[in-house]
């Protein structure tokens, strides 16, 4: 058994000559999601729970817009390693909207059971973890536009402050067509919900999920398979929204975490840390 402490990827990080190498490739930060290499282990777990390693020896990792937690991960070969890492800290945007309809910020009693629905609908859809790699596609921008609310801002609607973003939204125009991010199996496709209105999840594997919401249409059934580029839908304004847009989120094993750094993927193969 051993142990290691690493401060954060840009920090001192320790090499001990008898550990088979591995790498964690993109940003240790709050928000962000990293790939892992650790060609020779038969086992990976995070925070002693085991989590799924590809025949190529990848895994993943993603960190919650609030993770504060020392992370500990334990990588198998003949022996267990032990690192403990910190999450780098995230400085959020807050963010005025204003014109929301009045009933999607202050919901009535009877629009309750409508968001216990949704939740309950939405938390089904991201708690798969499958052992397919359709993640290994990579991911593309579901569709071009102007990044109108980030990823983890503070948000303040109407003038009251709600729960942070949970993904990142893209303006468009109405009609516009939405594509599937990287290959995977439509998990949710469900119309109507009282916040994402008509909303798809795609499960690409290892217990990853990319969401679609605020949908006009919706050109996919739950079941389908789909692959990179696909068209499962297009832009509307369903739900809570105030113009048209697409809010694509991304989860990885119920972590919500900011869908720009899949796209990022290639790129941050290149940043990585050799433990
Ligand atoms: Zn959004």
């Amino acid at each position: 058994m051993k142990n290691k402490f690493l401060f954060s990827i840009f920090s001192v990080f320790f090499i001990i000559s008898n550990v088979k190498a591995f790498e964690l490739c993109g940003e240790i930060k709050q928000g962000e999601f990293v790939i892992g290499k650790a060609k020779d282990a038969t086992k990976i777990s995070l925070n002693d729970e085991d989590i799924l390693l590809s025949k190529d020896g990848y895994f993943l990792l993603a960190f919650g817009r609030d993770e504060k937690n020392t992370q500990k991960l334990t990588v198998t070969t003949d022996e267990d390693i032990n690192y403990s890492f910190d999450v780098g800290t995230t400085k959020w945007d807050v963010q005025n909207i204003k014109g929301v309809p009045p009933r999607k910020v202050e919901p009535s009693d009877s629009d309750l059971a409508a968001i216990e629905l949704e939740r309950k609908v939405v938390r089904a859809s991201l708690k798969g973890v499958k052992d397919n790699t359709s993640w290994l596609s990579g991911f593309i921008m579901p569709i071009e536009g102007r990044i109108s609310g980030k990823f983890g801002g503070q948000r303040i609607m109407n003038k009251v402050p709600k729960n942070p973003h949970q993904g990142m939204d893209i303006a468009a125009k109405e009609g516009t067509p939405i594509k599937a991010s990287a290959d995977g199996e439509v998990v949710l496709a469900y119309p109507d919900l009282f916040y994402s209105g008509n909303v798809v999840v795609i499960d690409h594997g290892f217990g990853l999920q990319t969401i679609y919401a605020h949908m006009k249409d919706m050109k996919v059934t739950k079941g389908q398979k789909v692959s990179q580029g696909d068209i499962i839908g297009t832009v509307g304004m369903t739900g809570r929204a105030t113009g048209p847009h697409l809010h694509w989120g991304a989860s990885l094993r119920n972590v919500r975490f900011n869908p720009q750094s899949l796209v990022d993927m290639e790129k941050n193969q290149l940043k990585c840390l050799k433990l």
